[in-house]
């Protein structure tokens, strides 16, 4: 790796799993200082410690609790000396029925998808305002048109996607960049078998075959944050085989 982030301070919100996990890996192999936040402290203590905790800081954090969050980025910038690029990963979904879905459900799903990057923009700001970073949010292909069952999980990440291109307006003149990466169904450790399962009807409405991994997703958010995207800002990145390029009809002929 040629250490594009060598120097550089990188929050990643959801590293105790799966995408985040990937994207935590990616920069640290690019030369980055990270700082990790989830809730599960094992899961965080355990990467760290994989990193290395000169380089890598593990702090529970609540993203849906807006003093967490702040919290979790002072102490990210105290240890490193600021803040370049902030990377609001985390995230959850809910699969129901419209009817049976609670307001339970729905503040979960608004609090820890879109809260959270509210959050995590607002503390890290002063940061970046000084290291004129960036940050990249994680979205969905669910945040570009309609699922059954995931109308919850499409509002939220329909208010990422539209998050980026205002926030982008707004800290532009701040020399801060805003991009968001849109993966569909992408193979971690906890949806292997999910993802198996569905493989063919995935391939039917693909260009390409096959499921992403997390390394595909840190592939796209490394490159949006770093200075080959000196002059990209307000994007939303699709990493999903060309799904979200189709009709959304099946192959006709
Ligand atoms: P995982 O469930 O593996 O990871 C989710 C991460 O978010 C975990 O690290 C979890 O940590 C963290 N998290 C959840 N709630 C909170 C909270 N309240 N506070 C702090 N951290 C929290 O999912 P993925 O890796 O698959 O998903 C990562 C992102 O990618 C999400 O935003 C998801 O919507 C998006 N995405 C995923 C796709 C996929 O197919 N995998 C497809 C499209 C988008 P902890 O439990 O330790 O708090």
């Amino acid at each position: 790796m040629d250490g594009r982030f060598t120097g550089r301070t990188v929050v990643v919100t959801g590293a105790s799993s799966g995408i985040g996990d990937g994207i935590a890996r990616r920069f640290a192999a690019e030369g980055a200082n990270l700082v990790l936040a989830a809730r599960r402290r094992d899961r965080l203590n355990a990467l760290a410690a994989e990193l290395g905790t000169d380089r890598a800081l593990a702090v529970v954090t609540d993203v849906t609790q807006q003093d967490d969050v702040l919290a979790m980025v002072r102490a990210g910038a105290a240890r490193f000396g600021g803040i370049d690029v902030l990377v609001s990963n985390a995230g959850v979904g809910a699969v129901k029925e419209f009817e049976e879905t609670t307001l339970a459900d729905w503040r979960q799903v608004m609090g820890t998808d879109v809260d959270s990057c509210f959050f995590g923009a607002q503390a890290a700001l002063p940061y970046l305002k000084e290291s004129r970073g960036s940050i990249v949010q994680i979205a969905s292909a669910s945040g570009l048109g309609g699922d059954r069952r995931l109308a919850a999980y499409n509002a939220a990440k329909g208010a990422v996607v539209n998050f980026t291109r205002g926030l982008a307006f707004d800290l532009g003149h701040f020399g801060i960049r805003v991009n968001t990466v849109a993966p569909s169904l992408t193979v971690t450790e906890d949806s292997a078998v999910e993802c198996a399962a569905m493989i063919e009807r995935f391939d039917e409405r693909r260009a390409l075959a096959g499921f992403s991994t997390p390394a595909d997703i840190a592939g796209a958010v490394t490159f949006l944050a770093s200075d080959d995207a000196r002059f990209i800002t307000g994007t939303i990145l699709p990493v999903d085989g060309g799904i979200t390029s189709g009709s959304g009809q099946p192959h006709l002929f």
